[in-house]
């Protein structure tokens, strides 16, 4: 496909290329395009679209007509040259646009903007959806600092040692997951960083389908294994941070009041429970404890 310079084009205050438009589109409902965003898309020479048979439907709700070429990321490297050497030579402005959400966060246009830097070309970002931001402000955990890790390797080993890396975050975490890793995503986020931590599993944003299951990592294990019918769709982890603030001491005077009541194992979950402390840590210190008395 083509792009072509339009005769009357009036973007914006743009008006004339080269430019590029970073457009945000709807990670769900459709209804979540901006007035901006639409206008753009509406006005531009051409749309860069990762999957344009999957924007076209975004694009027919709105009766835009705008002229769609693919851009992912297994053509990215190739294409991004002679993409933004027609940019330049046709004066052309156009935009680029992902499957949903936000381009480039997990989605191609890193090497675009790259090179459109190197050459000088204006960027202009049109914000909109992006399921991480819209996970995090439903979550209930801080948000005042986060990490955003994205989909983490579906190799165990290799996902294990990239949540080793996590083990004194304490900022809040924010994975993106596919629906056949869900349940070992969560497994290995037990297994590493602590069973009782919280969790917020978000999924389905903004569609019909949406669901928030808020809990302790072990406990939204439980609830989708027993709920397989969610098992499916998009989902957006967000993970409560490790909490340096309960000390070797702190943990001692929480266990030296529980093991006066209950058992090992059992005062050893309640202090992981009540502290979000990990239990290898904790069991040491409750097997110490009880080797003293
Ligand atoms: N660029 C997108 C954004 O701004 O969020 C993300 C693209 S990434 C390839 C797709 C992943 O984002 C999905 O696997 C899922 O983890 C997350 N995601 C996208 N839409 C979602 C939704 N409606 N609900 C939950 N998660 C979603």
């Amino acid at each position: 496909m083509q792009f072509h310079k339009k005769d009357n084009l009036n973007v914006e205050h743009i008006n004339a290329g080269p430019a590029i438009y970073i457009v945000s589109t709807p990670i769900g409902n459709l209804d979540d395009l901006t007035y901006r965003a639409h206008n753009v898309l509406k006005s531009v020479d051409g749309i860069l679209a990762e999957n344009p048979r999957h924007s076209s439907r975004l694009l027919s709700h709105y009766g835009i007509v705008t002229p769609m070429r693919q851009y992912h990321d297994h053509n990215e490297k190739k294409i991004t040259e002679k993409i933004i050497n027609e940019v330049i030579e046709k004066d052309l402005v156009v935009a680029l646009i992902s499957d949903a959400g936000t381009p480039l966060i997990s989605d191609p246009g890193y090497t675009l903007i790259q090179q459109a830097s190197l050459r000088h070309i204006p960027v202009f970002p049109v914000p909109g959806a992006c399921a991480l931001i819209t996970a995090l402000s439903i979550s209930d955990l801080p948000t005042n600092r986060f990490v955003f890790e994205g989909f983490l390797p579906s190799n165990e080993g290799a996902r294990k040692s990239r949540l080793d890396g996590l083990l004194k975050e304490e900022r809040t975490v924010v994975f993106y997951e596919a629906p056949h890793r869900i349940l070992a995503l969560l497994d290995s986020i037990a297994d590493v960083l602590g069973s009782y931590r919280s969790v917020v599993v978000a999924r389905e944003l903004t569609k019909l389908y949406e669901s928030i299951y808020r809990g302790t990592v072990s406990d939204a294990k439980k609830h989708l294994v027993s709920h397989p019918e969610v098992v499916r769709g998009e989902f957006v982890v967000v993970l409560g941070g490790t909490k340096t603030s309960t000390s070797d001491t702190e943990l001692e005077e929480v266990l030296r009041v529980l093991l006066a009541s209950v058992d090992l194992k059992l005062a050893t979950e309640l202090c992981c429970k009540l502290t979000g402390s990990k239990r290898n840590l904790v069991y040491k210190l409750a097997i110490g404890l009880r080797e003293k008395n």
